[in-house]
């Protein structure tokens, strides 16, 4: 559904994914507290999951202001949960996502209110929405949450153009992955757009398509 956005449809594609988190945090949770141990269900509210998920390995930041990860690119929603079960930890996991972004603007270039930075990483920020003191990418979440309001529906363009965005079961998507990663990423990028990913699908021919 993705493919389709902007598109009232891709927004079923979102209110899905938050769905399934709501449902899977709430049931995790609840099964650590039958084991006799706190536990709090979390989705996008109380801390920023982000720079949480970079920590346990789920993935890279991206220019996007997102993260992308190995299986699912930037398509993904992220849920979390506070406790006390003594538990092993993750740490931060690269494949090359990060360094992808250094030669890949496509989500600065197709955003269609310019709210994606199309230059190194920084400490500027564009208002209360981004925090303060990190070097990184800040979206300007004014302009971005603005255009969702004006078109009645969410956005999301960058994530449909990410060339993150693929589905990993396809072996040639992995091997494109791996290739990303490496020197040949300006190759892949090139090659990535030559080939018409990230092209907008009307939402009248996702209803023709199967699966
Ligand atoms: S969701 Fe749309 S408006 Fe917001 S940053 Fe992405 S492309 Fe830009
Ligand atoms: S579209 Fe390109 S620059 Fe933007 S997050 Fe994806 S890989 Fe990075």
């Amino acid at each position: 559904m993705l493919r389709t956005v902007p598109s009232a449809l891709s927004g079923t594609a979102t209110g899905l994914g938050y769905s399934h988190d709501a449902a899977v945090v709430v049931s995790i949770a609840q099964y650590i507290r039958n084991l006799g141990y706190t536990a709090i269900a979390s989705m996008n509210d109380t801390s920023i999951v982000v720079p949480l998920a970079i920590k346990a390995g789920l993935g890279e930041y991206g220019r996007l202001g997102l993260l992308i990860t190995k299986e699912f690119g930037p398509r993904v929603r992220l849920g979390k949960i506070y406790t006390d079960l003594p538990l092993t930890f993750d740490k931060p996991a690269r494949f090359g996502a990060r360094k992808f972004c250094d030669v890949c603007f496509r989500c600065a270039t197709e955003c269609p209110v310019k709210a994606i930075p199309n230059g190194e990483p920084s400490y500027e920020v564009h208002s209360d929405a981004n925090i303060r003191g990190v070097n990184k990418w800040s979206i300007h979440a004014e302009k971005c949450f603005g255009f969702w309001a004006a078109q009645n529906s969410d956005c999301s363009i960058c994530i449909r153009v990410c060339p993150y965005n693929k589905d990993y079961s396809k072996w040639w998507h992995r091997a494109a992955r791996w290739a990303a990663g490496t020197p040949l990423r300006r190759l892949m990028h090139w090659l990535d757009v030559r080939m018409g990913y990230g092209r907008r699908l009307a939402p009248k021919d996702w209803w023709g398509k199967e699966g």
